[in-house]
């Protein structure tokens, strides 16, 4: 059960991530996986509160192993850990800048799509990322305003000078910058002001509370605020219920991503749902 591509089940579970051995098959697989381009991204809509169109889309990796597609949460761990992360992240934002360059060319009569993409801490604290984004941008010819980087709360908060330096260099290059899951980790409602973001992406947990739980509710109406006078966008994660997006319109959350909307889907998919939306 545990060879190499061959519907390796135990290979793939979570819990590869603590067997040692385990661990080294899965970094074996994810190695040979890059060379041999076993990786696709998913896009998953992001809609306007207020008129429902799609403006834009997160790129989620998924891979294509022999056993089935396995999900980021089952590989991501393993893939920071050993370094792997940087040359995975590095494919997904070209393929995601290059995909989103196509479906712009082939559609000139929408509104130009802007893709938001993930960068793990760890690429995000190299020197090098601002350079290998701008040469990313460059080889695809992708506007840089058609790009969104998300970088959780957690990955800003290791070192955060270094953080607000790099925030300004992916600025100056027009890159939008998003903080991600945020309200999970040990940041506090200040950093809004102190980093240069243009997005806040809440973290689906406070949207499940959403008319649930007070304390979610409240918190979500603070950031909502706060977001809007710092002039940052804000982004509801994990919107699943009518009854949430409804909530989340009427707080004024000018933006939501989730299952009631759409599951990340193939990027065919994706692009059909896109250009053949009705127009605003
Ligand atoms: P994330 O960046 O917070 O991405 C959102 C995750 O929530 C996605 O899981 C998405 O499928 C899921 N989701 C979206 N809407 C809903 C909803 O309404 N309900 C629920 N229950 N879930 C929803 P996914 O694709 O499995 O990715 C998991 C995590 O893996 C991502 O969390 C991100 O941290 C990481 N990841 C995914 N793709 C990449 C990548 O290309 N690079 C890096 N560095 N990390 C990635
Ligand atoms: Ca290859
Ligand atoms: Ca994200
Ligand atoms: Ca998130």
């Amino acid at each position: 059960a545990k060879s190499a591509g061959g519907g390796s089940f135990r290979l793939f579970a979570p819990a590869a991530a603590e067997d040692p051995r385990a661990r080294l098959e899965l970094e074996a697989a994810l190695r040979r996986a890059l060379d041999d381009g076993e990786f696709e991204l998913y896009y998953q809509p992001v809609v306007d509160t207020v008129t429902n169109e799609i403006v834009g889309a997160e790129a989620l990796v998924r891979w294509n192993s022999a056993g089935g597609v396995v999900t980021p949460l089952q590989f991501i761990r393993v893939a920071e850990e050993t370094g792997l992360i940087v040359r995975l992240d590095a494919w997904v934002l070209e393929e995601a800048c290059r995909q989103t360059r196509e479906w712009t060319i082939a559609h000139p009569e929408r509104t130009p799509l802007k893709v938001n993409v993930n960068l793990s801490a760890l690429q995000f604290s190299r020197s090098s990322v601002v350079a290998e984004v701008a040469d990313i941008l460059r080889r695809t010819g992708l506007p840089p305003q058609q790009l969104c980087l998300e970088i959780t709360e957690t990955g800003m908060m290791t070192d955060t000078e270094l953080t607000i330096t790099t925030l300004e260099e992916l600025k100056a290059l027009g890159v939008g910058v998003a903080i991600d899951d945020f309200g999970t980790g040990y940041s506090s409602l200040s950093y809004l002001k102190r980093f240069p973001v243009d997005i806040v992406k809440i973290d689906r947990s406070f949207t499940a509370g959403l008319g649930q739980n007070l304390v979610d509710s409240e918190i979500l109406v603070a950031v909502v605020r706060l977001a809007a006078a710092c002039n940052i966008t804000v982004v509801a994660e994990g919107v699943e219920t009518v009854e949430q997006r409804r909530a989340l319109a009427e707080l004024g959350c000018p933006l939501i991503q989730g299952y009631l909307i759409a599951k990340p889907q193939p990027a065919s998919t994706f692009a059909d749902a896109w250009r053949t939306q009705p127009p605003v």
